[in-house]
């Protein structure tokens, strides 16, 4: 809570809502989003970041959480039970539980992580990644902008990082840049950076785009999957469609790949995953692995090179499904597209199919998988599916994404 929200008190009254049946089980049940749709009565207009105290059908408190105007999230949740006080020591602990949760998760040799999964965490709207000594904070709410400096203040007093990058979701770039004057890859605290970050995973070096790159700078979420891909590669040819720069290539060529393609749209992506093999040219197996690197739209691609074999398949789209609107859509893409992965796999070749919409289920990715391979003739032996890395928990369905399925075909 902001110092200065005791004194603002005093001048206009607290933000008070009054919600309905169903979102007050909603919200009791866990789900830390309150609809703008779903509020009854509210006592005055509100500003992001303010404070919203939710009351129940019988007027009783019911929860408490950070109010955004523009938002269809139009509050999300901090606190749901008892009334209590939401102060700095409050915001301390909350930061403790959260840093407590990933104690024991890596060793000195990951220094790339997710310290804090926004909602999941504690943290609504607020994400803090971790790439060595760069914190990289990231904002999809305008609540967070009037308390940004408290925030960052009481993370960097106890992680001690040599910088911290700001972030900002699209949607707020405009109402940051004007309203608070802070702009997306601004370095809040600490020397000024012109280029990536490097960083480590299991030992393998990688950069991070912190300034301008996806999400955060690197797909941290994947990190799990790509130790899964490492002794699969052995002795393979590895086809890394959606390869981003590289980071299940580089686990693949460690782990013994005979050679490794990088399929990407992005030549920027590919870039950087050519500097991602070199970072990590020291490991004789990555030195000697063949990579080749290919700029194309992987559909497209993967269609127009037939005769093109591999032994293992990892496809890693982005989200195919931005809104619900576009769920079937998206399941029929995944569809076909792993129906194309498994046209171009050796027999005894592995797939690896991985998906981070949130909108189309694991089960219903799992079974649209599992159907295209049926349907191509071809004899499967499922070895495993995974969901969410430690690191990136998920409580409630909305934040759940990521998925990924292997097959052997
Ligand atoms: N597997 C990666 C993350 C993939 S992110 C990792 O572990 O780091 C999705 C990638 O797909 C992005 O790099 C984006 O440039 C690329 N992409 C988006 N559309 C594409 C298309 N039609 N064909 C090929 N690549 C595409």
């Amino acid at each position: 809570m902001r110092t200065d929200e005791r004194q603002e008190q005093k001048r206009v009254p607290r933000l008070r809502l009054r919600v309905g049946a169903v979102a007050e089980s909603v919200l009791r049940s866990g789900h830390p989003w309150l609809f703008a749709e779903s509020i009854r009565e509210q006592n005055r207009a509100g500003q992001a970041g303010e404070l919203a105290v939710i009351y129940d059908r019988n007027d009783q408190f019911l929860a408490a959480g950070l109010f955004d105007p523009d938002s269809p999230i139009r509050v999300r949740l901090l606190h749901v039970g008892k009334p209590r006080a939401i102060d700095r020591e409050w915001w301390s602990e909350r930061l403790t539980r959260a840093l407590d949760a990933r104690q024991g998760l890596f060793d000195g040799q990951t220094t790339g992580f997710r310290w804090i999964n926004g909602e999941s965490d504690g943290w609504p709207g607020l994400v803090l990644d971790r790439y060595d000594r760069t914190l990289v904070l990231k904002l999809y709410t305008a609540a967070w902008l009037p308390r940004l400096e408290e925030t960052a203040g009481l993370i960097t007093g106890r992680l001690h990082p040599e910088r911290t990058v700001l972030r900002l979701s699209r949607n707020i770039q405009e109402l940051a840049k004007h309203q608070f004057g802070r702009a997306d890859g601004a370095v809040l605290d600490g020397p000024p950076l012109d280029g990536p970050v490097t960083f480590l995973e299991t030992g393998l070096r990688f950069e991070a785009d912190v300034l301008h790159g996806q999400k955060t700078g690197f797909f941290l979420d994947q990190r799990e999957n790509r130790q899964q891909v490492e002794p699969l590669a052995r002795g393979r040819k590895v086809l890394n469609a959606f390869s981003f720069s590289g980071g299940f290539s580089v686990y693949a060529t460690r782990g013994g790949a005979r050679s490794v393609t990088d399929l990407d749209l992005s030549a920027h992506a590919l870039a950087g995953a050519k500097r991602n093999v070199a970072l990590n040219a020291a490991n004789d197996s990555v030195a000697s692995c063949r990579h080749e690197l290919v700029q194309a739209d992987a559909f497209a691609w993967l269609d127009q090179q037939p005769g093109r074999r591999f032994d293992l398949v990892i496809l890693d789209p982005p989200s195919l499904a931005k809104r619900e609107t576009e769920r079937p859509g998206a399941i029929r893409a995944y569809g076909r597209l792993a129906a194309s992965g498994i046209e171009h796999l050796t027999p005894g070749g592995i797939l690896v199919a991985c998906s981070c919409s949130a909108h189309v289920t694991a089960e219903e990715f799992f079974e649209t998988v599992r159907r295209s391979a049926v349907n191509a003739g071809r004899r499967v032996e499922e070895l495993r599916t995974t969901g969410h890395a430690p690191d990136h928990p998920a409580i409630f369905k909305e934040a759940e994404y990521l998925k990924a399925i292997y097959l052997r075909v």
